[in-house]
């Protein structure tokens, strides 16, 4: 069977974006189909200015409301990263292959560092080896494939370019890793400015749909979504960004397909309208069951507990084999 693993940063309320991109695969396909681990990976929070109390309540937070998109104890293993200790043994060996050049060359590194000294902080160095870190929860779980949306593609590539050159080096340690990607929304927009992202963010923008977002804050924000000055509903990700956006969404939450979308909807009104109320639909059970997981604490922190104890097992032999191999 094939082992998978993913992750989530508890940076932020999770959105649409994760959603689709992410996590709804990890429910509906890798969980059955692989032996797979998710992580809610708390130490990759650390990494920009954090509140230690907010990562804290966020790792709870994301860990609920996977579970309520469908990950199932039974069939995988949910924990949270800093529970393991072996991510962080691993990651100081990978520091010991990697080299400053290709972390200086990561775009989110650019984006991110750029971000914080506009902000005039300072950019910690742990933003900088974050990929490390990366890599070394992901090659500590002997894995074979690695669901994300493609804002993770370089990552995942680096990770492979490590286990190579680890297992060249030192002799077979690692599996070398692959990233898939969902055939629909990848990449989910920002509803304001289709040009960047959906993601997690502080300020609780108007273009980003969160998961528990109540279905008339969703229809507000869908039918304020950016399109562009033209009539007619085509599917073009470069010139009409907006609106390919708006087909993805659509898409993704319908089981359809952008381009023969792009024929049926004469007009932008009818396309956001059908658009807010599929993505309605497809965060109705989501919110339901978390607000039963939320009554219920206990459990959620019994599935992380037992979740952390498998990992360990799992990990703990690989990382010892690499520490081995390194020459320690
Ligand atoms: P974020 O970028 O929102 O902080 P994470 O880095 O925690 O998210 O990523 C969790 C998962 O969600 C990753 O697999 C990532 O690729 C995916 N993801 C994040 N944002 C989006 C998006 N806008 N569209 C598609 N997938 C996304």
């Amino acid at each position: 069977m094939k082992r998978v693993f993913s992750g989530v940063k508890p940076t932020g309320h999770l959105t649409l974006g994760n959603y689709l991109g992410a996590m709804r695969q990890w429910a509906a396909v890798d969980q059955h189909r692989a032996d797979a681990l998710f992580c809610v990976v708390d130490l990759h929070a650390l990494t920009v200015h954090h509140d230690p109390a907010r990562v804290r309540r966020l790792s709870r937070q994301t860990a609920t409301l996977l579970l309520a998109a469908g990950l199932d104890p039974q069939l995988c293993t949910l924990f949270v990263q800093s529970h393991v200790d072996e991510h962080a043994r691993l990651s100081y060996l990978l520091e010991c292959v990697a080299t400053d050049g290709e972390m200086r060359r990561m775009i989110q590194y650019k984006e991110k560092a750029a971000r914080e000294r506009e902000r005039g902080g300072s950019v910690r160095l742990s933003l900088l080896t974050y990929p490390v870190l990366m890599a070394a929860d992901i090659l500590a779980y002997g894995t074979d494939e690695v669901p994300v949306g493609d804002d993770q593609a370089q990552h995942v590539e680096l990770t492979r370019d490590l286990a190579l050159r680890f297992n060249q080096r030192y002799g077979q340690t690692f599996v070398v890793p692959r990233a898939t990607h969902p055939p629909v929304a990848a990449r989910v927009m920002n509803l304001q400015e289709p040009t960047s992202k959906m993601g997690k963010s502080e300020d609780f923008g108007p273009g980003i749909v969160y998961l528990l977002d109540e279905p008339d804050v969703v229809r507000k924000k869908v039918m304020r979504a950016v399109t562009d000055s033209g009539r007619e509903v085509v599917y073009d990700r470069e010139g009409r960004p907006g609106v390919a956006n708006l087909l993805e969404i659509l898409a993704a939450c319908t089981g359809g397909n952008p381009e023969e979308l792009a024929v049926v909807y004469q007009s932008y009104g009818d396309l956001k309208k059908d658009t807010a109320e599929a993505v309605v639909e497809v965060l109705r059970p989501v919110q339901v069951r978390h607000q039963e997981l939320c009554a219920d604490p206990v459990y959620v922190e019994g599935v992380l507990r037992e979740g952390a104890e498998k990992a360990r097992a799992m990990a703990r032999p690989v990382v010892d084999a690499a520490y081995r191999a390194i020459g320690l």
